[in-house]
C-alpha cells in the first residue's frame, strides 16, 4: 500500500462531516486519513499525524458520486442546436443499418476517450463514477476489450468506478420516408450480456476494491423483454448494480407502450428486472407527468422496487426537460442520486440546476434546498449502490473527498459553504481530490496527465468522428449541413 498506515490531517475553514445519519458542518475542521479510510472528523484530534495539510479558505467534503458519468467526448454539442435527431445522425438510417454499422473510433481512440473523460470527472471532484457513453458511433454495443482498457485507466488514475460494457438487442432506425422504426437482433443482445458477465468475473472487486463492476443494458426500448429478464437475473446472481435508461423520453414511453402494451416500469416489474441495486436514469416520464396521460401505477412500482433514480438536470434542461419532480420523489421515499451525463462533468453546476429546475417544476422556492442536492450527489449515490462507506466523511468511511476553494472573489459571500457553492461555485473551484486515501489531484494537477495535450487530442479525435457523420445521417448531407455554425462563416 502506497500510504502504509500513515496518518494525514487535512484542515480547512469548513469540513463537511457526518453525524446522526446526516451531514454536519465543522468550522475550522479536521479530517484525519489513515491508509484508505477516514480515521477522524471534527475539531480536536489529539493523536499523532505524520503530516498536516491546511487548505485554508476551502471546504473539504465527501467526493461526489456520479451515477451517469460521461465517459466520452462531448457529443451533446452536436445535438444542442441541431434537430431533429433523425435528420442529424442520431437515428441510424436504414441504409446504414443494412450496410452493416461500423466502429467509428479505433480501439486506441476508445481507450483514450475513457481515460480523458476520467480525468474530467476527477477534475470536478467526482470520486465514484458509473461511466456512460454514446452508442451512436458504435458498430453495436460496447466491448469487453475496451472496458479492460478502462479498468487500467481508472486504476492508474485512482478513480473509483463501477464498469460494465453497454449491450442491447435493438436500435432505432429511420427510413427514407422519415418513419422511425426498430431493428432487433436478439442474439446480439444475449451475446452482449454474456460478455458483460465474463467482464464481471474478470474484474469485480479488483485493484484494492477501486474497480467494481455492473451490468448496463443500454435503454429499455433497445432491450427485448427476454434480455431485460436475463439481465435482472444476472445482476442478482452476480450481486452487482444494474443500470438501465428508463423513463427518459416521450418516444421511449410511447414505444414501450406500443410494443408491449405496458408502461416502461410495468415492463420492468413484469420481467422481474429489479435487483438490489437498480439504477434508473432519468425518471422524467411517468404516468401523469411530463405529458404522459396513460394510466399506469408507475410511481407505486418505482417505490416498491427500491430502485434509485439518477437525476441529471443539466443535460435534461439542455433538452428542455425537467423532472416532475425531485421533491415529489423525495417525499415518496425514492432514492435519488445524481449524474452528470454530459460535458462538463460539473456536479456543482448540476446541483445548482437541480435546485432551479425543481423550483420551476413545483412553482415554489421552498420545495428543495441546497442540502437536498448535496445529499443526492453524495449520500443518494451511496444509497443507490448500497455503499454506506461512501458519500460521507466519518470514521471508518472510505477516504474519498474533494477540496473546493472559497477564496476566489467570484464565490461571493456566505452563511455556509453549501448554499454559496450552489449559488456561485463551479467544478473549476475544485482544487484537490482524494480517493481511497490517495491524492488523485493535488492543487489542480492530476499526476501524469497533460490536460492541454489531452484537450488537443480529444478535439482531433472528435473532428475525425464528426467527419464520418454523413455516412450515418439520413440522405447523407455534408457535415456543414448537418452541423451548421451558429452564424455564417465570413
Ligand atoms: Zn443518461
Amino acid at each position: 500500500m502506497a500510504n502504509g498506515m500513515k496518518r494525514t490531517a487535512l484542515t480547512a475553514a469548513w469540513v463537511v462531516g457526518h453525524a446522526d445519519g446526516q451531514h454536519c458542518l465543522y468550522r475550522n475542521g479536521t479530517v484525519v486519513v489513515e491508509g484508505e479510510k477516514v480515521l477522524y472528523v471534527g475539531h480536536d484530534f489529539d493523536g499523532e499525524v505524520a503530516e498536516t495539510i491546511d487548505f485554508g479558505e476551502a471546504v473539504i467534503g465527501p467526493g461526489f458520486i456520479d451515477l451517469d458519468a460521461l465517459a466520452d467526448l462531448d457529443t451533446t454539442v452536436l445535438g444542442y442546436d441541431n434537430h431533429p435527431p433523425e435528420l442529424k445522425g442520431r437515428v441510424w438510417p436504414e441504409s446504414y443499418m443494412r450496410a452493416g454499422p461500423r466502429e467509428m473510433y479505433s480501439p486506441e481512440e476508445l481507450a483514450f476517450q475513457k481515460r480523458y473523460a476520467f480525468t474530467r470527472l476527477i477534475r470536478n471532484g467526482i470520486t465514484t463514477a458509473l461511466p456512460i457513453a454514446s452508442l451512436f458511433y458504435r458498430a453495436w454495443g460496447e466491448t469487453a476489450e475496451e472496458f479492460d482498457a478502462a479498468v487500467d485507466a481508472a486504476a492508474d488514475l485512482g478513480l473509483r468506478v463501477y464498469l460494465g460494457p453497454a449491450y442491447r438487442s435493438g436500435n432505432l432506425v429511420v427510413n427514407a420516408e422519415r418513419q422511425i422504426g426498430f431493428h432487433y437482433d436478439e442474439a446480439r443482445g444475449f451475446q452482449g450480456l454474456a460478455d458483460a458477465e465474463a467482464f464481471i468475473t474478470r474484474h469485480e472487486d479488483t485493484h484494492g476494491g477501486l474497480i467494481r463492476t455492473m451490468l448496463t443494458p443500454d435503454r429499455i426500448e433497445t432491450c427485448t423483454p427476454d434480455l431485460l429478464a436475463r439481465s435482472g437475473a444476472a445482476a442478482r446472481a452476480h450481486d452487482v448494480p444494474i443500470r438501465l435508461h428508463c423513463c427518459q423520453s416521450r418516444l421511449e414511453y410511447d414505444l414501450v407502450l406500443q410494443q408491449h402494451g405496458k408502461s416502461p416500469l410495468e415492463l420492468l416489474r413484469d420481467t422481474a428486472f429489479f435487483a438490489p441495486a437498480t439504477i434508473l436514469p432519468h425518471g422524467l416520464f411517468l404516468s401523469g407527468v411530463n405529458g404522459i396521460t396513460h394510466d399506469a401505477p408507475d410511481h407505486d412500482i418505482l417505490c416498491q422496487s427500491g430502485a434509485a433514480l439518477v437525476h441529471c438536470p443539466l443535460v435534461m434542461a439542455r433538452g428542455g426537460k425537467v423532472m416532475q419532480s425531485f421533491p415529489r420523489f423525495r417525499d415518496l421515499g425514492v432514492t435519488i442520486g445524481m449524474g452528470t451525463d454530459t460535458h462538463p462533468a460539473d456536479m456543482i453546476q448540476n446541483m445548482a440546476l437541480g435546485v432551479m429546475t425543481a423550483r420551476i417544476a413545483e412553482g415554489n422556492a421552498t420545495c428543495v434546498s441546497a442540502a437536498d442536492f448535496y445529499n443526492a450527489a453524495t449520500l443518494g449515490g451511496a444509497e443507490a449502490l448500497n455503499r454506506p462507506d461512501l458519500g460521507r466523511l466519518v470514521a471508518g468511511a472510505a477516504a474519498d473527498l474533494n477540496v473546493i476553494r472559497l477564496e476566489n472573489p467570484d464565490i461571493g459571500q456566505r452563511i455556509d459553504p453549501i448554499q454559496t457553492l450552489l449559488l456561485n461555485g463551479s467544478g473549476r473551484d475544485v482544487s484537490d481530490v482524494m480517493i481511497a486515501g490517495r491524492f488523485v489531484m493535488r492543487d489542480g494537477i492530476i499526476p501524469g496527465v497533460d490536460e492541454g495535450e489531452y484537450h488537443r487530442r480529444a478535439q482531433a479525435q472528435f473532428d475525425g468522428m464528426v467527419a464520418q457523420y454523413p455516412d450515418r445521417t439520413l440522405f447523407h448531407p455534408p457535415v456543414e449541413e448537418i452541423f451548421p455554425t451558429s452564424y455564417p462563416l465570413g
